[in-house]
């Protein structure tokens, strides 16, 4: 075999060169690998993260007893990281900062009271429906008999959040302030500074509940919107969407969802509400 002999220089920058190639390669290597789909990641790594409210009974808050979070939406997720056989890890999101947490790969899924709508549709994909409620108001009972008695009020509600937009929509006189969470909007009702607090009917029904004076505040039949909830899920990861959705549609034909929605919402429950919905493949 004849083998050509570079100079001596030639050959270090050669050298050089073949480093420097195969470096590049391992790094795009790796960005590769960094870049697998997400369910392959979490299968990878056995752990499932999921984005959760832990402040917000019955979705998702922490039992006094236990420390842990629990609720409707800790279900969920459960049963996703169940049918997935892996363990189950929970982050606090908040409503501004859960698609954030999701896109930046912070968490794998968020579960956390969240409509589905074609605008956040185009930012991440989502599950079918896995709940449904409306959006309406704590209020001090007695005082508000029609939508045009909160015309002019100051209403509470979180940042980020639905909620905050239709009340800009169905009041716009109304003065919105917008909380971080809603806890502190209920304490602001509490408190004089506004006059109700406007989100998800379920949401308000288990807030409602924990208040100490509960007795003089009422939620009137007053809805201004219908919010369906979704598991959202980084935009693009279909592997995904299809355990999150197979997982959901089983859950509802062996009757386990019921069973869930019993456990928080039943008429054992703090805040009974009635199931209206069931879980069905959505197109
Ligand atoms: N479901 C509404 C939303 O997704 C209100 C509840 C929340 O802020 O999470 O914005």
């Amino acid at each position: 075999m004849t083998c050509i002999q570079f100079p001596s220089k030639v050959q270090s920058k050669i050298q050089f060169l073949v480093v420097f190639v195969s470096l590049i390669s391992i790094l795009t290597g790796i960005s590769l690998a960094a870049h697998a789909d997400v369910l392959g990641d979490v299968k990878k790594k056995g752990t499932l993260v999921v984005g959760v409210k832990d402040s917000l009974p019955p979705f998702g808050y922490v039992d006094e007893k236990s420390r842990d979070i629990v609720g409707y939406d800790i279900d969920m997720a459960k049963a996703v990281a169940k049918k997935l056989g892996v363990k189950l890890e929970l982050k606090p999101v908040t409503s501004a900062n859960r698609f954030p947490m999701l896109s930046e790969g912070n968490v794998d899924l968020v579960i956390a009271t969240t409509t589905k709508n074609p605008e956040r549709a185009a930012q991440v994909d989502f599950s079918h429906a896995y709940f449904l409620t409306g959006q309406k108001f704590i209020v001090a009972k007695g005082k508000v008999k029609t939508l045009q008695d909160l015309d002019t009020a100051r209403i509470g509600t979180a940042k980020g959040s639905t909620s905050e937009k239709n009340v800009a929509t169905s009041l716009p006189k109304a003065k919105v302030l917008s909380y971080d969470d809603y806890p502190q909007a209920v304490l602001a009702l509490q408190q004089g500074k506004v006059q109700a607090v406007t989100t998800d009917e379920a949401i308000l029904a288990g807030l409602l509940a924990k208040m100490p004076n509960k007795d003089k505040y009422e939620i009137p039949d007053l809805k201004i919107s219908d919010e369906p909830y979704g598991i959202a899920i980084k935009k693009g990861e279909k592997g995904l969407v299809d355990v999150v959705n197979s997982t959901l549609l089983e859950m509802e034909s062996s009757g386990d969802a019921d069973k869930v929605f019993a456990q928080w919402f039943g008429p054992n429950s703090a805040a009974p509400l009635k199931r209206t919905f069931k879980i069905t493949a959505e197109k």
